[in-house]
């Protein structure tokens, strides 16, 4: 007579077995990558598993939201608010990621700036939102910002900036399926927090832009408007003060005939 829960005690040892040897494989991408990723972690490799469930990665987020909610401002103005995201989750509706509970928020801030924290949160700051001229633009944006969550490259580079602070041991307590919890949630989210103002690599970016084009094509939206954002991004990245989003999200001509390529293989 076999013990019913024997089968289901392997296969969770498998999956644990499984994520173990990624997290050993991505320590050993890490050590042979050495310096690019100590300075930034949101460089991107070709080997990249998340190990980070996602009901941890909703968890980090939702506690990114509360440190965010505390350093900036948000805007009080409750139709901007509900206009903005109701654009977001019209785009995020047709995402590869739309199981997820999106959340849209604007920050009242001069500030030129977009980002994207793990599990959905997503902001935008009135700052941009004052040089954006249509609705199909700030789909645009936050199109951009779901790419980055689709893609999880917050998640990656918080993924890679706990391992070089704590190493394997730490991460391991990530490995149950109970999600993540106490001082590591913690530690987890002040470090999210702190990624959200670095520059995303060339590679993400690209990734980005291209699921930004394929969700606003399927919810309705224009995607030429991304290339409208770029050059407008391009033709002030050579001012005296470049806005911040050029740091964080770097336009270039590349990523412009990127984006009318996959334009062009949408018809
Ligand atoms: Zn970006």
């Amino acid at each position: 007579m076999t013990h019913r829960s024997e089968p289901m005690m392997e296969r969770r040892g498998r999956a644990a077995a499984k994520r173990l040897l990624m997290i050993l494989v991505l320590l050993a991408a890490m050590t042979l990558g050495g310096d690019a990723w100590a300075q930034n972690p949101f460089t991107s490799t070709e080997f990249d598993p998340v190990f980070i469930g996602e009901q941890s990665e909703i968890e980090i987020g939702k506690n990114t939201d509360q440190e965010l909610r505390k350093k900036y401002r948000i805007s009080t103005d409750r139709r901007l608010n509900e206009r903005i995201n109701a654009i977001g989750q019209r785009l995020a509706a047709r995402s590869a990621r739309s199981n997820l509970k999106y959340k849209f928020t604007v920050i009242d801030d001069e500030l030129v700036n977009a980002f994207a924290a793990p599990g959905g949160y997503i902001y935008i700051t009135t700052g941009i939102l004052k040089k954006l001229k249509n609705e199909d633009q700030i789909a645009g944006v936050l199109g951009h910002e779901i790419g980055h969550v689709v893609h999880k490259h917050s998640l990656k580079a918080l993924q890679r900036q706990m391992l070089a602070q704590f190493g394997v041991q730490i991460m391991a307590a990530m490995l149950g399926d109970g999600g993540i919890s106490g001082a590591l949630l913690v530690k987890a989210s002040e470090i999210s927090t702190s990624l959200l103002l670095l520059k995303n690599s060339r590679e993400n970016e690209l990734q980005a832009d291209a699921e930004g084009v394929r969700i606003m094509h399927a919810a309705g939206y224009n995607p030429r408007a991304m290339i409208d954002i770029q050059r407008m991004l391009l033709r002030e990245s050579g001012g005296k003060n470049p806005p911040a989003i050029i740091s964080t999200h770097p336009p270039s001509q590349e990523r412009i005939d990127a984006i009318e390529q996959a334009i062009r293989n949408m018809r």
